[in-house]
């Protein structure tokens, strides 16, 4: 990028102008990484100064049984296969009380689509979960998990919310975004939920109250121009709904190769890598820098590794997800070194040795509790470091 263009980048950034479909694109063909960061640290701090959210949840998958089978999917089985399972209602609800420990405040539920699973089963589990953990939000179900509803049910999209809502809803998730350019999905995504519907559905969510995150799952067949577009659609509807309280742009996983029976079931592995550390920078401040009516941008660890996790904060993250436990739609066969759990402790840890103030939330984006400000880093020097992987 020359320097003309370079300078009036900056120079709309600096006054807060909106960022074209032109400019995004430009953005993701500099190799400038540091003066990306720069950009985005600039809007990350005025958004969120030096903070840094994170939460205390758990991850719990009902069912990994699936209809589909999305190519980049590894965590769908079909029924009858080796270890495909569903959970009854009670087995939900003990494996959710095992997770009660550390002052839980969220559960993150998202499954398969089951094919014969009835709606009744969903707003069930919902209830008896909310009976036994009253003090926990429960975040559940993608758009696509939704619109799946709808066919089993028979039901509007709208009764379905007030269902699931009246039984202890707080938040959809965000998931079933991947991409959403037709003839990139088109490769990657075998369910029926795209971007009408997804859009009509976090719509509707919003309009019942619920602030909702959206994601981006990027580093596998798309090109930059998809990511913008992308953004871009969901910056116009939160311009119209203002319901998105975050972004979380999510790192495709490469090399699955299933520990339980050896098999690779991503069909998008022949045909690509996955996004390199840098690449994935580049995409958190970029997306930062366009996104710009979303609070706040996340770095989901799990998928990133701890090391970028902590530089992305300097690339417009300020929000970490939080203490996961169990998360199989990575885990099941990912040999990244990256840990399935982070404790409280971990992540205070993680977020006050790269410079930043932890606060922790709840799934509203509500200060649950704010932490003192970090040592400073030459004061900590006296002491052995904690080794992060
Ligand atoms: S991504 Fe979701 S809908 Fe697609 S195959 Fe996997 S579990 Fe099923």
């Amino acid at each position: 990028m020359d320097a003309g263009r370079k300078r009036e980048l900056e120079e709309k950034v600096y006054s807060g102008e909106r960022l074209t479909r032109e400019d995004g694109v430009a953005l993701y063909e500099s190799d400038d990484l540091t003066w990306l960061g720069r950009l985005a640290h600039h809007v990350r701090t005025e958004k969120n100064g030096d903070r840094v959210m994170f939460n205390v949840n758990r991850h719990l998958n009902l069912t990994n049984v699936c209809s589909a089978s999305c190519a980049y999917c590894s965590f769908q089985r079909k029924p009858g296969e080796k270890d495909a399972y569903t959970m009854r209602i009670h087995e939900a609800v003990a494996k959710a009380k095992e997770m009660e420990d550390e002052q839980l405040t969220e559960l993150h539920i998202v499954n398969g689509l089951h094919p014969t699973l009835p709606w009744r089963y969903y707003p069930k589990v919902l209830r008896e979960l909310k009976a036994a953990l009253p003090n926990v939000s429960l975040k559940c179900f993608t758009a696509t998990e939704i619109q799946w509803f709808e066919k089993i049910s028979g039901l509007p999209a709208s009764d379905i919310l007030d269902e699931l809502i009246d039984a202890g809803l707080a938040s959809l998730t965000g998931g079933g975004a991947e991409i959403f350019d037709w003839e990139v999905r088109q490769h990657i995504v075998d369910h029926a939920t795209h971007w009408e519907d997804w859009s009509r559905i976090h719509r509707l969510a919003h309009e019942k109250g619920l602030k909702t995150p959206a994601t981006m799952l990027y580093g596998h067949i798309e090109e930059p121009k998809h990511r913008v577009d992308h953004v871009l659609r969901l910056r116009e509807l939160q311009d119209e709904t203002g319901g998105f309280v975050v972004f979380i742009p999510l790192r495709y996983q490469h090399d699955f190769v299933d520990s339980a029976d050896g098999k690779v079931r991503n069909k998008l592995q022949a045909r690509t890598t996955m996004a390199s550390p840098a690449e994935s920078l580049k995409t958190f401040a970029v997306s930062r820098l366009l996104f710009d009516n979303v609070p706040h941008v996340k770095c989901f660890w799990v998928m990133h590794g701890l090391s970028v996790a902590q530089l992305s904060l300097n690339f417009g993250v300020d929000d970490l997800d939080g203490s996961v436990v169990e998360y199989k739609i990575t885990h099941d066969a990912d040999s990244y070194g990256t840990p399935n759990t982070m404790h409280r402790e971990d992540l205070l840890t993680l977020i006050g040795d790269a410079g930043f103030v932890p606060v922790e939330r709840n799934t509203r984006y509500e200060v649950v509790r704010e932490y003192p400000a970090p040592v400073p880093l030459a004061e900590r020097r006296k002491e052995p470091q904690q080794v992060i992987a």
